[in-house]
């Protein structure tokens, strides 16, 4: 009989009684089991050609918050234009943050901690969708943010793929058939029945292409009769928002958890890209102290104040989870939630 030294032993009995007592949970058990908010953190893959250490060094320093899941977002291929040697120019279809997927799986093996990948319409034929959600079910990952994604950078108007879904609708309807057992071959007899938890998007301050407001609600709605548990929300920075947002979907009877998305603001630049890239406002007070800033270290302290602020009163006005877009910046979400 193989003699194993004894550090062996203890750390492969902690590794099996870590594997026994781990349950891998979906967004509404954990948020349904909750006596107070959680924390949950959203990631980007890392940039093509950096290695899953990448996302380790990001996520080492948040794992002491506990976080209940770790969503991980996804990015579709971008057009670009190369010059080659003759000066002309050539089209490329390049995906700078690849691996979704991969980073989920590898997350929950790592961490024992529950994955959400975001899953979108863009660029994906409804075929390609079912191939990714039968290999989520495979890997058992039974949690997906649904959303439709953005057109590509060079693009004005958002295009589904040929045979792929116009909007987060559509695609949560494929998922939702996924569920009951229902694929795209209709002839499958006795197909699995995946058990995806789906949660969708939404917008305290509007989504940039719906006419107004009541329209969007009425969206959200559908979505969420259509199966959705849970709504995420586009960042804010004026707690205000949320809370008119609440009020607004519980009046249309939209009744699920409605999860608060929070970002910090690190940089001058900021000021104009948040705006520009995400359709939503700096409230005054938070501008004119950042714009008084002399450096970004500056601004970081401020942003981080602000955020805990914001995560304080949400705290305690009961929202169900507070969900940090990390983007990079672990040390501020650390410094946040280290002083809730
Ligand atoms: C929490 C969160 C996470 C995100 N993660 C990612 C990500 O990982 N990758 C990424 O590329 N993008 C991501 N995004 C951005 C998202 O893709 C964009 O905001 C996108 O423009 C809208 O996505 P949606 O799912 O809200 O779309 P939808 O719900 O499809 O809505 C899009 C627009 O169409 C309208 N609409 C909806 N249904 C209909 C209908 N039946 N008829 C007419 N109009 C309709 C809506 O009012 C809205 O104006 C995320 C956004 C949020 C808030």
């Amino acid at each position: 009989m193989a003699i194993f030294p004894k550090r062996f032993v203890i750390a492969a009995c902690m590794l099996k009684f870590a594997g026994y007592f781990l349950k891998s949970m979906t967004v509404i058990e954990h948020i349904n089991e909750a006596k107070e908010p959680l924390v949950s953190f959203e990631i980007l893959p890392p940039l093509k050609g950096k290695g899953i250490s990448a996302i380790y060094d990001h996520l080492d320093p948040l794992m002491e918050f506990k976080p209940a899941y770790i969503n991980v977002t996804y990015h579709r291929s971008e057009t670009m234009f190369k010059k080659k040697v003759d000066g002309t120019f050539e089209k490329v279809e390049v995906r700078k943050r690849p691996g979704t997927v991969a980073i989920c799986a590898a997350i929950m093996n790592y961490y024992h901690v529950d994955a959400v990948p975001h899953i979108i319409c863009g660029g994906f034929s409804k075929n390609e969708t079912e191939d990714a959600l039968i290999d989520l079910n495979f890997l058992g990952v039974d949690n997906v943010l649904v959303i439709r994604g953005d057109a590509p950078k060079n693009e004005t108007f958002f295009e589904p793929e040929p045979g792929g879904h116009r909007y987060a609708l559509d695609l949560m309807k494929q998922v939702v058939n996924m569920n009951n057992g229902i694929y795209l071959e209709e002839d499958l007899k006795n197909a699995v029945k995946t058990k995806f938890c789906i949660g969708v998007a939404g917008y305290p301050e509007k989504h940039f292409e719906a006419p107004n407001m009541q329209t969007d609600l009425a969206f959200l709605k559908a979505k969420v009769e259509a199966g959705a548990e849970y709504i995420v929300t586009q960042m804010f920075f004026d707690n205000q928002k949320y809370f008119d947002f609440v009020k607004c979907c519980r009046e249309k009877n939209i009744t699920v958890p409605i999860i608060p998305g929070l970002k910090p603001v690190t940089t001058k630049k900021q000021l104009t890209v948040i705006p520009r890239t995400f359709n939503v406002d700096l409230p005054a007070d938070l501008s004119n102290e950042i714009i008084r800033c002399k450096t970004d270290d500056e601004v970081a302290q401020v942003g981080t104040e602000w955020l805990l602020q914001q995560s304080r009163e949400l705290k305690k006005f009961g929202v169900p989870v507070l969900h940090y877009y990390t983007l990079g910046k672990p040390k501020v979400i650390c410094d946040v939630v280290k002083n809730l």
